[in-house]
């Protein structure tokens, strides 16, 4: 009988044994879940941390058994919030009463730079003079129960998160600990966000200094097709001057030479204002841009370099062009960078005709516009092909090598290709294509 009664026990032990690994592992899931939904927005969303922030929160209140959590971030004057998540009511109710940046005296930034989680289970039997700002505004929207964990990185604080609940309910300690393992995420996400922010600042300055180098190889031929308008609208004003001086003043003829003074002088403005595109540091930005018009500007650059190195240029536009979306001064930049290398190639080759030719043309079969650069140098001997687009890979004396390499990010960055094919007899082609922008506009 007693042996029954201990088996009965056993068994029924080993029951609840099993059903409480049950729930574990069922819970392990769940965190397992809610970290790789906060690891995949972070992957998915590396310069936007909005997305991460809400994923992380939604999974903090929901796994820590909040009703509200709120993120908030240190900056210049305080704790700015950055997301609140959790029962609708409550968020806007949390938003429209808790101001948006609490100031660095303020308890919440106190508590932060505390280092330490802090763990409030009853708001109300707070004392009275640490209730005062954020915690008595927590407890007019009914806030009873809080929780609070820094955000440390680098032993510095850069914010917090905020875990609320309506009921007098304190948090276990495996939901302090899975709130700091959000927090730890949060961390990463703001880490990684700057990091990627740092690069792409890094390769936005390396881009324009390298444009800025290659406008600096042309600036003796653009001074010289710079002086050209400018000394024919000089003539042309003596000229007009003459005409209008006469006994009978010609004003036919003056303004034949005024209308040819305007066209001068847009030409060197033209010029110019190319110029002052191509090396301003602007932030990359996105704008439908007419692939035609830009490469004419581009071409209008080189002119006179080209003509000093008796390279002659062709060029086919394509005459119904799709527009392409797209950072225009970086487009410039690709193209630029094409044509100064296609000019310096063939300024070594001492027999043949020296032909610079431009092909602008619609590709259906690659979903956009493509792009040939085609010179009659040297060609790319085999062995160049695979450290062409290389950084620092130069066969120039005074060539830097970053040239292709920035050409091809940019390319790509674009949605597109940049490649290269030696050409028969003699000569390379460089080749890019540019995604059509598939969005009407009117
Ligand atoms: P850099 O002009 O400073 O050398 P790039 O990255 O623009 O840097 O070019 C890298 C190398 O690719 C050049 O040094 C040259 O050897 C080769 N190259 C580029 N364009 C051509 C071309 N049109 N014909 C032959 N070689 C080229």
């Amino acid at each position: 009988m007693n042996e029954s009664i201990h088996g009965e026990w056993a068994a029924s032990d080993l029951q609840d044994r099993v059903s409480e690994l049950q729930d574990r592992v069922a819970e392990l899931i769940e965190q397992q879940t809610a970290i790789s939904e906060v690891l995949r927005a972070i992957a998915s969303s590396p310069h936007d941390l909005q997305p991460i922030f809400d994923a992380l929160l939604d999974n903090a209140t929901r796994l820590c058994r909040a009703d509200i959590g709120g993120l908030r971030l240190f900056e210049v004057g305080g704790l700015r919030r950055v997301a609140v998540r959790g029962d609708p009511l409550w968020v806007s109710q949390a938003v429209s009463s808790i101001p948006v940046l609490v100031d660095e005296g303020g308890f919440p930034s106190r508590l932060a730079t505390s280092r330490l989680p802090t763990h409030i289970p009853d708001l109300t039997a707070l004392e009275r003079a640490r209730r005062a700002d954020y915690w008595t505004a927590l407890e007019n929207i009914g806030v009873r129960t809080a929780l609070t964990v820094p955000l440390v990185k680098d032993d510095e604080i850069v914010g917090i998160i905020a875990l609320l609940r309506k009921q007098l309910e304190p948090f276990t300690d495996k939901q302090m600990s899975l709130c700091r393992d959000f927090a730890a995420q949060a961390t990463i996400a703001l880490e990684s966000t700057r990091r990627e922010r740092q690069y792409r600042e890094m390769q936005t300055a390396l881009a324009h200094a390298n444009r800025v180098a290659t406008i600096g190889q042309l600036t003796a031929s653009l001074a010289h097709e710079l002086n050209q308008p400018l000394t024919a609208v000089a003539g042309g004003g003596s000229a007009a001057l003459r005409w209008l001086a006469r006994q009978t003043p010609s004003i036919d003829e003056a303004r034949s030479c005024v209308e040819r003074m305007i066209n001068d002088a847009n030409r060197a403005t033209r010029i110019i204002a190319g110029l002052r595109d191509l090396t301003k540091q602007n932030a990359p930005r996105v704008e439908v841009v007419d692939l035609n018009e830009a490469i004419a500007d581009v071409i209008a650059l080189t002119y006179s370099e080209a003509i000093k190195s008796g390279v002659t240029i062709s060029t086919r536009p394509a005459p119904e062009l799709p527009p392409v979306q797209g950072d225009r001064v970086q487009l410039q930049q690709v193209m630029l960078n094409l044509m100064v290398n296609a000019i310096q190639a063939m300024s070594s080759v001492e027999e043949g005709a020296r032909e610079l030719q431009i092909r602008i043309e619609t590709v259906p079969s690659e979903g956009g516009v493509r792009i040939g650069v085609r010179d009659t140098g040297p060609g790319l001997p085999p062995e160049s092909l695979p450290c062409l687009f290389e950084p620092f890979y130069t066969t120039k004396p005074d060539g830097m090598g970053m040239g292709l390499s920035i050409c091809r990010s940019i390319i790509e960055a674009h949605g597109g290709r940049l490649w290269a094919i030696p050409c028969e007899p003699q000569g390379a082609l460089f080749q890019f294509t540019i995604p059509a922008d598939r969005t009407d506009h009117p």
